[in-house]
């Protein structure tokens, strides 16, 4: 069952009053429409109707999909409240996770239903990162995005785009799977403190320094 509740809020634009639904939980296998409105961000979407102009409330929300075991909580702040249910899913092979941004919300609800490992995701991002600047395809500042994209034949498809053209790497993901084995402790996530598991997390296991973190 996905819970919301209707909530007056003013307009950022023309100032007025209305009243807009905002979603608290949403279940993907309960309520199918609702998971459509997650993977199009049109669930944080609203219109005004006194100036007709639409925009966007990013209201925590907890989605989860009991189909494909994962729960992804939407919110820019770390969890606070929902840790105690997160022993007993992770128990029962829940992967749980927090996304800042909308974005990176509806791209881990795709990484998930295709059954695929967020964390080698995010390395397969990270790799094709890596090659796209050493192969001096273009400077890491022209990057406006990096995507995964699908996985097919066992081979992951990652978008990288600048303003001008788009790149696609195709990263086996057997790969994958074998540098992580290789390093098992380093990619350790853990999912009862709903981590982030996104490029910031990736880099920072490259660049953190192991020991003493001192800077002069
Ligand atoms: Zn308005």
């Amino acid at each position: 069952m996905s819970t919301s509740s209707e909530i007056k809020y003013i307009c950022p634009y023309c100032g007025r009053e209305m009243t807009i639904t905002i979603y608290q939980t949403v279940n993907a296998d309960t309520d199918p429409d609702l998971r459509e409105a997650c993977m199009s961000g049109d669930i944080f979407r609203h219109s005004c109707p006194h100036c007709h102009t639409d925009f966007m409330v990013q209201n925590p929300l907890v989605y989860s999909d009991p189909s494909h075991k994962f729960v992804l909580y939407v919110s820019e702040n770390p969890v606070s409240g929902i840790a105690d249910f997160a022993g007993p899913l992770v128990r029962s092979g829940y992967r749980l996770r927090r996304c800042e941004s909308v974005r990176a919300f509806t791209e881990k609800i795709q990484i998930f239903e295709d059954g695929m490992d967020d964390v080698a995701v995010e390395l397969a991002k990270y790799d094709s990162f890596i090659e796209f600047i050493d192969n001096r395809k273009g400077r890491p500042e022209d990057v406006t995005s990096v995507e995964y994209q699908r996985v097919f034949d066992g081979v992951m498809k990652i978008n990288i785009r600048t303003d001008d053209k788009g790149l696609t790497f195709h990263i086996p993901v057997g790969m994958l799977e074998e540098e992580i084995e290789e390093d098992k402790e380093r990619y350790e996530v853990n999912d009862e403190d709903f981590p982030c598991v996104n490029s910031d997390w990736i880099i920072s296991l490259f660049t953190e320094p192991a020991g003493n973190g001192v800077q002069n």
